[in-house]
């Protein structure tokens, strides 16, 4: 060991430095755009490791950066100089289908968790993006396709392990530590490093009734996605993608690069049921592409890997929404109409029922009544080009629709927006809440590359 790397004995793990071949593959992210050269990277094997990396960069005094999957949106995983603690080697999954819990490492992503679960006929609430990185998306809130059913990933956090800003290791239970646990729940990676979790398992059907229709961009298919989601039960996922069609084999080549709207759903009851409750969402004209049936949630999860593969350049914006009406999907369809790339999407992901049943106080997340997560990425194909163009698009999409909004955006999607979007997707009381537990465990602002909650008031 160099001996600018002195005090990391016993560190199990590989310390990647500049000169590593394998530095250029570890700095980068899902996002293209972010091109940042750390001076350290940490690619950790236990919590013993994460918790010398932590006193290593906290004795050098360097900026410390936390990479769980690598997808933050806006590159917080990554550093300028400083030391990334990259969780990419803790890749364990331990499923206890008796007790419906996972004990589940800090570097795993969504896909492994979800075979190794659906082998039981379980599964965590997780994104529907399989790539997607556990920790990230757990502990900035987590909404997808069984949300509706089981609620959002941090609700189903039943206990965590976690390094503190000066090296200690901390089981964090509801016995032990329930206020830490809330703050885990929703605050990100303000607290410290989470090197394993444990998450509740629910039962799901295998195969279960999924998938998507596509029709031609207008607003007649999301007023009717609107109608059905306003009464649809808690076992009914609901997604809408405003996008532009790919040249895929699935689609008639009449309809590659024609701006479409995606209605995508998933039923988590028994087949037949699931095939009548889609059924509104495929009669509405004639579909361009319709590709619903039977599949398993590891297919679903992975139905839309393609048109979000890692590293184009990326960037994106997030409301929760309130009711959603005619207008609604008025002011969505001029918005896709107006796509600066043909790789960016709007999407509308239905949220409510369980999610909605949570009381406010026992989670860190604030938009629990909301309809809604509008989610606007803008992603363009020449890492050379800046974005201005397709930033400006975001920017101006999520103005135009603000009208709906329910009160701000999204942790987990938040880019450059600034302080005060952060304070205002907590709310007040968990704000607080969330200060006063930065200043007991972190009050140096060690991990201040996240959506920052500041120890001051
Ligand atoms: C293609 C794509 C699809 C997405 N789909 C969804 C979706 O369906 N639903 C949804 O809710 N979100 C979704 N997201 C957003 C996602 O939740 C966030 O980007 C999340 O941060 C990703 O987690 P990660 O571990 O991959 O990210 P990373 O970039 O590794 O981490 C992001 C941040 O999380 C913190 N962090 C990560 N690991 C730890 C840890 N172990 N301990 C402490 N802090 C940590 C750090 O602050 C870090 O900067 C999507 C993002 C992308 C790019």
């Amino acid at each position: 060991m160099t001996s600018d790397t002195a005090g990391l004995t016993g560190f199990s793990g590989t310390m990647i430095r500049p000169e590593d071949p394998e530095y250029h593959a570890a700095r980068r992210l899902w996002n293209g755009a972010i091109d940042r050269y750390p001076a350290f990277i940490a690619r950790c094997l236990t919590a013993e490791d994460v918790a010398l990396a932590v006193r290593f960069g906290v004795r050098h005094d360097l900026t410390i950066a936390v990479r769980g999957g690598g997808h933050s949106f806006p590159g917080l995983s990554m550093c300028e100089g400083g030391l990334v603690i990259d969780l990419s080697g803790m890749r364990s999954i331990e499923i206890d289908a008796e007790a419906r819990r996972a004990e589940v490492g800090a570097g795993v992503l969504w896909r492994e968790l979800d075979a190794a679960a659906e082998a039981y006929g379980l599964a965590v609430p997780g994104g529907e993006v399989s790539h997607t990185g556990v920790a990230g998306l757990t502990l900035g809130g987590g909404v997808g396709w069984l949300s509706r059913r089981y609620g959002l990933t941090c609700d189903n956090l039943v206990a965590a392990q976690l390094v503190t800003a000066d090296g200690e290791i901390l089981e964090v239970t509801e016995d032990g530590a329930p206020e830490l646990l809330w703050g885990l729940r929703g605050g990100g990676g303000n607290f410290g490093v989470v090197t394993r979790f444990t998450l509740r398992l629910n039962p799901i059907p295998v195969p279960m009734y999924a998938g998507t229709v596509l029709y031609p961009l207008s607003a007649a298919p999301l007023s009717v996605f609107f109608d059905i989601a306003r009464d649809a039960p808690d076992e009914l996922g609901l997604n809408a993608a405003l996008i532009t069609a790919p040249p895929a084999p699935f689609v008639p080549p009449a309809f590659h690069g024609a701006p479409v709207i995606a209605l995508a759903a998933c039923y988590l009851g028994d087949l037949a049921a699931g095939e009548a409750m889609v059924r509104p969402l495929r009669g509405v004209g004639a579909p361009i592409v319709d590709a619903f049936g039977p599949m398993p949630y590891t297919a679903l999860q992975a139905m839309v890997d393609d048109s979000a593969t890692p590293g184009l350049p990326a960037y994106a914006r997030s409301e929760w929404l309130g009711p959603l009406d005619d207008s609604a999907a008025t002011a969505l369809v001029e918005a896709a109409g107006r796509m600066t790339s043909p790789m960016s999407q709007v999407l509308v992901r239905i949220t409510g029922g369980a999610i909605a049943r949570v009381p406010a106080e026992d989670t860190a997340f604030r938009f629990r009544d909301a309809a809604a997560i509008l989610t606007i990425a803008a992603r363009w194909p020449d890492p050379a080009d800046a974005g201005a163009a397709h930033h400006d698009w975001t920017r101006t999409t999520w103005e135009s629709l603000r009208p709906w909004s329910a009160g701000g955006g999204y942790i987990n999607h938040l880019c450059d927006e600034g302080p005060g979007r952060v304070r205002e997707a907590y709310g007040e009381p968990a704000w607080q809440r969330l200060v006063a537990l930065k200043r007991k465990f972190d009050p140096d602002n060690v991990f201040h590359l996240n959506q920052n909650i500041p120890p001051e008031r």
